[in-house]
């Protein structure tokens, strides 16, 4: 492709902002920005003709007044100073109108005022463009054949993105940024999303009745008690935060404690107006607050990817359960030596409990029971202690769920089995 014919054709027949001209070429000279590229390219049409004609001939002027009305000041000048009658009508450009600075300084002004309403280190600004626009664009791209240019919107966003990053000094970061700007070009407003804050802590659950996380069910008359509902009250207003979720690793039942060194769990903060919190007093002030039901360790920074990772590893963990449990006849000792011993190192098969089995699918799991010790505590009340993999559902591994967990406490004595108390006192690593 011969470049000095191509920018002929281009600027006799279609007017161009500089910048637009500059971008269909964009990826030449990478170096400036499209604005400074579209103004050499004019200047080096225009230094062309001048070498080329030594003056003015029919072809030449046609050239010079078709920059001259695309807004080159050289080929004004030269215009007015040697065909001082001929008149100069300015052409706005075909792809934006003249409109593609405004377009960019605006966008840059709303965006600074938006980004005063939130606390932010990393940012990143889209854009929403008139379609006409685009299309116009990519017709010159097509029409001449243009193969290295940019897209608009991929300029536009750069710049700003650039300019906003030198404003404020922040960092302007594609990839789960603080927030999102959207600016829209037509009716002239900026949208913003802000992204999650991610806390991580682990809990201690003193007493049973407390859920983990609010009931999401359809009765919303639902009034248990749950360490999510605690924490929004503690971590919503000090973020300004719309929403929490929580994020546990693994759980207990409602009625179950959670001793021992805690479970762990990472808080999601949705849409927070506040960023920088100092973290290290924030559990005191949870723990004040529920303390006697519910402590939490001090919360640390976490990302949105350790969500899975902490849900992944809860599966692996190993747990151990302290039950207390009642049967319908007397255990001997050495009953409860030998179920010690057939229970320890077993592989328990599973089928989804029948108290879960409407909200999960019915399927078999194979989990390991590591150990289980087992001690009289007084009249057919006995004290088991498991240590299993997570994902066991303990209480089935007691009472045997009619056949469905295999083997069980229940089963292999071959009596009922009541569980009285329950608690979490260890989770491993937590
Ligand atoms: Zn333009």
């Amino acid at each position: 492709m011969d470049l000095l014919k191509t920018l002929k054709k281009i600027i006799s027949s279609t007017p161009l902002c500089n910048r637009c001209l500059g971008r269909q070429f964009s990826s030449l000279i990478p170096s400036y920005d499209n604005e400074t590229k579209g103004r050499i390219l004019k200047d080096f049409l225009f230094m062309n003709e001048k070498l080329e004609k030594e003056g003015f001939d029919r072809k030449s002027l046609k050239t010079f007044k078709a920059l001259a009305e695309s807004g080159h000041e050289l080929s004004q000048n030269f215009i007015k100073k040697n065909k001082p009658g001929l008149k100069i009508s300015p052409k706005p450009c075909y792809i934006c109108n003249g409109e593609i600075n405004q377009i960019i300084n605006r966008a840059i002004r709303r965006i600074i005022e938006e980004s005063t309403k939130v606390e932010f280190d990393t940012f990143y600004v889209g854009l929403t463009l008139p379609v006409s626009l685009e299309e116009k664009d990519e017709k010159v791209k097509s029409f001449f054949k243009l193969g290295f240019g940019e897209a608009l919107k991929n300029e536009l966003n750069k710049e700003i993105n650039r300019s906003i990053e030198k404003a404020l000094g922040k960092k302007a970061r594609m990839k789960r940024p603080d927030v999102v700007f959207v600016y829209d070009v037509v009716n002239d407003k900026v949208s913003m999303q802000i992204n999650s804050i991610f806390l991580k802590s682990s809990y201690r659950k003193l007493v049973g009745g407390i859920a983990q996380t609010k009931w999401r069910g359809m009765d919303s008359n639902d009034v248990t008690p749950s360490i999510e509902k605690m924490l929004e009250e503690i971590l919503l207003p000090v973020f300004k935060g719309k929403k929490l979720k929580f994020h546990g690793a693994g759980r207990e039942d409602v009625d179950v404690k959670m001793l021992g060194s805690g479970r762990p769990f990472i808080v999601e903060i949705l849409e927070p107006k506040v960023r920088n919190v100092n973290l290290n007093d924030l559990h005191l002030e949870f723990n004040s607050k529920f303390g006697s039901m519910v402590e939490v360790s001090p919360f640390t920074k976490a990302s949105y990817l350790d969500v899975p990772r902490l849900k992944m590893e809860a599966e692996r963990k190993k747990k151990t359960y302290r039950v207390v449990f009642e049967t319908e006849r007397e255990i001997s000792e050495e009953e409860l030596r030998d179920l010690s011993e057939k229970l320890t190192g077993c592989l328990i098969r599973q089928r989804t409990p029948l108290r879960v089995l409407k909200r999960r699918g019915d399927r078999v799991r194979k989990k390991m029971v590591y150990q289980a010790l087992f001690k009289r505590l007084g009249n057919n009340r006995y004290e088991a202690i498991v240590t299993c993999s997570g994902g066991l559902y303990v209480k089935e591994l007691l009472h045997g769920d009619e056949g469905r967990t295999v083997p069980s406490v229940a089963g292999l004595l071959d009596t009922k089995v009541k569980i009285v108390e329950m608690e979490v006192t260890g989770i491993e690593g937590g």
